[in-house]
């Protein structure tokens, strides 16, 4: 049996849920094909930075965050120890949720605007060109998909991106990132709270949900995946949060509701995420360094962006083109600020310590030195002035000479 659609998506995911909603706004005919049968905890982002929510709201998805139980979070906790509101100057203010109610909220509301949502399915024999396709096999029955566009939003372990012959990057770190999803939170609900030790030794979060529920990680220099393991895990990531500087009336009463694992904080991407009939959104394209929380805003940039140019366009491996094209300069302007403030702010030893001292004099003079990356996000500026100004070069000049721990490699190339 053959099916016949204008775009069809591998995953539902948000990338790939917000994308076939988009889609099905316009009249087009979608397939997202998932595998999982219901969606579990596999710690994931819960924190939408405020231009996300700005994104989540041009792509008209804020009733399905309010269906999901997005909770507002405008007041964040971080070095100075007082509340400070964050925002879009629209007035966008974070949001916090359950990742998996977000991806059910999706994935129905695609199904509602007559999007074809098959799950669970095994997805194979992809293929690119002209008339790109694959196949889509349950409880052993089989369907040939055939599409004008394959878009790929399957996450880290995407198929599409092995297909697409692009150079994939790495920039690898050292830290691993903890989270876990937590009940009996105290302290105020409507506060997110992001601490970076003194001398670049660690990070502890902490974002409410409303109810006492909310998410948090942390950074434990020096940890291993194994550390985290088991009810010893759990408990040194609490107390560890509380050394950290969460406050124990945040922290004391907390119990894990979900598992508590650790991943590595590095960006890794593809250079140009489309070829031949076959495009790739979300963490598929490139995945951000977790640490500082922009995966989905990511994501729902990748499914306005790639829906605008296919409105835009009448030949959609053209529109696809163009979405890549963009999607190359918006992840860089992410990726690179992102990266600025990890070497500033995670280096150890003395040299990074007075380089730090000297930025945060310059960002205590004026404000604007800092790139505001949670409420501006891509629209940054990443020129070698900014960066200067960012690390307070023009002020003291480049005296403490920082060797970048580890660099941006090219790790090869796909397919
Ligand atoms: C520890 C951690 C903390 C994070 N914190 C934040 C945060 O606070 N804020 C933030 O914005 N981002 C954060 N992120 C990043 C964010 O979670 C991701 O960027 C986001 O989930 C990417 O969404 P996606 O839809 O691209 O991929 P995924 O969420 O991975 O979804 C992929 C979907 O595709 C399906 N799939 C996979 N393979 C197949 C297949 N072969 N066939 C069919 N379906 C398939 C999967 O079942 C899944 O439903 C964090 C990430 C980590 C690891």
């Amino acid at each position: 049996m053959n099916r016949e659609y204008d775009v069809a998506i591998i995953g539902g995911g948000i990338a790939g849920s917000a994308l076939a909603v988009a889609l099905a706004d316009e009249g087009a005919r979608v397939l997202v094909a998932e595998r999982a049968e219901e969606f579990k905890d596999r710690v994931r982002g819960e924190w939408l930075a405020p231009w996300g929510a700005a994104e989540a709201r041009m792509l008209e998805l804020s009733p399905v965050l309010e269906e999901a139980g997005a909770h507002a979070l405008p007041y964040n906790i971080s070095r100075s120890g007082k509340p400070r509101a964050l925002r879009t100057a629209q007035g966008d203010v974070p949001l916090a949720f359950h990742h998996v109610q977000l991806q059910e909220a999706l994935l129905r509301a695609a199904r509602d605007r007559g999007v074809a949502v098959e799950r669970p399915v095994v997805v194979d024999d992809l293929r690119g060109g002209a008339r790109p396709g694959f196949r889509i096999s349950r409880d052993g029955l089989s369907c040939q998909i055939d599409a004008r566009l394959v878009v790929g939003a399957e996450g880290r372990s995407s198929l599409v991106r092995r297909l697409l012959k692009r150079p994939d990057y790495e920039h690898r770190s050292e830290r691993l990132l903890a989270g876990v999803r937590v009940s009996g939170l105290g302290g105020p609900e409507d506060t997110g709270h992001f601490l970076i030790r003194e001398d670049a030794e660690g990070l502890a979060m902490v974002y409410p949900q409303g109810d006492g529920y909310g998410r948090a990680y942390v950074v434990l220099p020096g940890s291993t995946a194994g550390d985290f393991r088991g009810e010893a895990g759990f408990r040194r990531f609490v107390d560890f949060s509380i050394e950290s500087g969460i406050s124990p009336e945040v922290m004391a009463n907390v119990e894990a509701e979900g598992p508590l694992a650790a991943f590595r904080s590095s960006d890794r991407w593809l250079k140009t995420p489309y070829r031949d009939g076959l495009a790739v959104v979300g963490d598929a394209a490139g995945v951000s360094d977790p640490t500082w929380g922009m995966g989905i805003s990511l994501a729902l940039r990748d499914a306005r962006t790639m829906a605008t140019a296919l409105r835009e366009s009448e030949d959609p491996q053209f529109a696809a083109a163009r979405y890549a094209r963009l999607r190359d300069r918006y992840y860089e302007v992410i990726r690179t600020i992102e990266n600025w403030q990890s070497d500033l702010l995670f280096t150890p030893g003395p040299a990074a310590a007075e380089r730090r001292r000297h930025a945060v004099a310059g960002w205590s003079e004026d404000g604007s030195r800092v790139p505001d990356l949670n409420g501006v996000g891509p629209d940054l500026d990443i020129s070698e002035g900014a960066r200067m100004r960012f690390f307070g070069e023009d002020r003291y000049g480049a005296s403490v000479p920082m060797a970048r721990p580890i660099g941006t490699r090219l790790l090869g190339m796909t397919g």
